[in-house]
């Protein structure tokens, strides 16, 4: 269903384009995945620039990461060509981060504050309160909760915060739950400095917004001020943050502040082929999406023997889909990606529920020469050449920082502070941050990009390589061929057995992880599992996950393995 409509809107279908052009007011639009929430959100922001007259810089696009970020600016681009680098498009952290840098002073904090990394953190609440590490940073993830909801914890939760305020202020730094919590309490307290935010983006869309907490929507509130031009998109069925302080109320709160929004939904899923879309909705239970696209491929199943074959039946897999791997280079004669080009590496995704799961999957790959790009969801701050070369860098600012970081690289090595391969790793990315306009000579600015960078901000986004990442990390993301790895009962769902209120809700979480999970995937959807594998501290059979009995037989075959059948073809061959 075209929209009908011409200029920017013509990509999108009726029910789209409706909510994009509802700029004047509030508006709640809740659809489920794929069904091109993001595309609206991106198409809105050309309609008010191209055909509102409005400008670009008076646009607020807050989403949830930073690669969530980038997506968002690349699709911009596409829509209003340069136009697009004027638009505000920021995660909650460099949102906050903004705004407190602006009004540094009023907020409490020293000119120069920075943000300090975990590892640091963890340190100075173990030494002030004269407990392990190991208890610090169990304290460290309840503050960081409290922070988040706004709710009170136990005493000794209240006082471990109280020492991290106490020791931060007089160190001169924040942790990432302050540059929102802070922001707020700024724009809360000083209606002159929220006023001048608001007049700057008079138009303000968020985007993943069930996972938004208790601050963030604060922060997005203070920022609407009276004009009310405040649009939030979400699905609360893929609200997966739970466990930090996020519980979806958001949209209530939402509704009980905005009462007269309007509230429009998105019906059509562009994303899956129609085996996918049933998969996912009847497992979740939401009202099914129509299906744009054919029944497609079923969804494969596989048990391995162990995690290493898991991780080789992925590896041959893929081989496979792309044309077999001894082709790969020259004549890829594999599957196609919708567009009609064949597939590559970066068409394909691997999932996990828990980052230790990616060990075996970097060894097969490496193993089977295929190219990978694994998503640390931790910041560079906390790689130890990243330590090393900004100790060395002093503080004065100055147009030649990227020589000075190489010139610190340099000195670190001599030192032999830290290995020569971190340093030089280190070197690369902290060169690229001191070029940039963000950081402007000044290494304290530069100290906060690392903060707030991961290993991912630095590779080439247009690099032909498979994707590796946590369940968490794929939120909003799309590939032709997922893998869902680790699909047994302890791993998916992560904790297994709900006995209290507290775990059921945890289990409520998981679902919808695992949905959010399915729906990543374009065309081509594998669930994988291992019959035993290294879990907690030992070798054990895990059963499978729960959640394949869910999905409809009808909608699943098994694959016996590509690799498999190969390597015994090879051995015919020997004979
Ligand atoms: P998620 O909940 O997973 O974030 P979403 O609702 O944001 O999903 P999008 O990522 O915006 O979905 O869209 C999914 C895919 O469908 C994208 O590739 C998008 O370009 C495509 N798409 C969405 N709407 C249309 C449309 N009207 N015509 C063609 N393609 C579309
Ligand atoms: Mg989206």
């Amino acid at each position: 269903q075209p929209s009908g409509r011409s200029g920017v809107l013509a990509g999108l279908d009726s029910d789209q384009a409706r909510a994009a052009e509802a700029v004047d007011g509030p508006l709640l639009v809740i659809a489920g995945p794929g069904s091109g929430k993001t595309r609206m959100l991106t198409h809105r922001i050309a309609h008010l620039v191209l055909e509102r007259g409005v400008p670009a810089g008076a646009c607020l696009a807050v989403t949830f990461t930073r690669k969530a970020t980038e997506e968002l600016r690349a699709r911009l681009a596409g829509l209003l060509g340069e136009t697009a680098g004027a638009v505000a498009v920021h995660s909650f952290h460099s949102l906050g981060l903004a705004i407190l840098h602006a009004h540094a002073d009023r907020a409490g904090l020293a000119a120069d504050f920075r943000i300090a990394n975990e590892a640091e953190r963890t340190t100075a609440l173990a030494e002030a309160l004269g407990v392990s590490d190991a208890r610090a940073g169990r304290l460290l993830k309840a503050v960081s909760v409290l922070k988040r909801s706004g709710a009170q914890g136990t005493d000794e939760e209240a006082a471990a915060r109280a020492v991290l305020d106490r020791i931060g202020r007089a160190q001169g730094w924040v942790d990432f739950d302050d540059l929102v919590l802070l922001s707020a309490d700024l724009l809360d307290k000083d209606a002159e400095i929220a006023a001048a935010w608001q007049t700057r983006f008079p138009h303000i869309v968020a985007d993943e917004f069930q996972d938004v907490d208790e601050q963030q929507y604060r922060l997005l509130r203070l920022l609407t001020g009276e004009s009310g031009n405040f649009c939030v998109i979400g699905d609360p069925d893929q609200a997966i943050y739970g466990f930090r302080g996020a519980d979806a109320a958001c949209f209530t709160r939402f509704g009980r502040d905005f009462p007269a929004a309007a509230t429009l939904r998105l019906a059509r899923n562009y994303r899956s082929t129609g085996t996918i879309v049933t998969a996912a909705s009847g497992f979740i239970g939401a009202p099914p999406a129509a299906p744009t696209r054919p029944m497609g491929e079923p969804i494969m199943t596989h048990a391995a023997a162990s995690e290493a074959a898991e991780a080789d039946f992925v590896a041959a897999t893929i081989e496979n889909l792309l044309g077999g791997h001894d082709m790969l280079a020259a004549n890829r004669k594999g599957g196609e990606a919708p567009a009609g080009r064949p597939l590559g590496f970066a068409d394909c995704a691997v999932l996990y529920r828990t980052d230790a799961q990616a060990a075996a999957l970097r060894t097969a790959f490496d193993r089977a020469g295929i190219p990978f790009m694994k998503s640390s969801p931790a910041p560079i701050a906390g790689h130890p050449g990243v330590i090393a070369i900004l100790e060395g860098l002093g503080t004065a600012a100055g147009p030649d920082l990227a020589a000075r970081v190489g010139q610190a690289a340099e000195d670190a090595r001599r030192a032999e502070r830290t290995d020569a391969a971190s340093l030089a790793e280190a070197r690369g990315w902290l060169a690229v941050l001191a070029g940039s306009d963000q950081v402007a000579g000044d290494p304290a600015r530069l100290a906060e990009a690392a903060a707030l960078a991961t290993e991912a901000d630095f590779r080439d986004m247009r690099a032909d390589r498979v994707s590796l990442m946590t369940m968490h990390a794929a939120k909003g993301l799309e590939f032709p061929v997922v893998f869902v790895v680790g699909m047994e009962a302890g791993l998916v769902p992560f904790s297994w057995g709900a006995a209290t209120p507290e775990e059921e809700a945890t289990q409520a979480e998981e679902r919808r992880l695992f949905y959010v999970a399915m729906t990543r995937a374009k065309d081509r959807l594998f669930l994988t599992r291992a019959m035993e594998r290294f879990w907690r501290g030992a070798v054990r059979a895990l059963p499978a996950s729960p959640f394949l009995k869910e999905i409809g037989a009808d909608l699943m075959a098994s694959d016996a393995g590509a690799g498999r059948k190969r390597k015994q073809a090879q051995q015919l061959n020997l004979f």
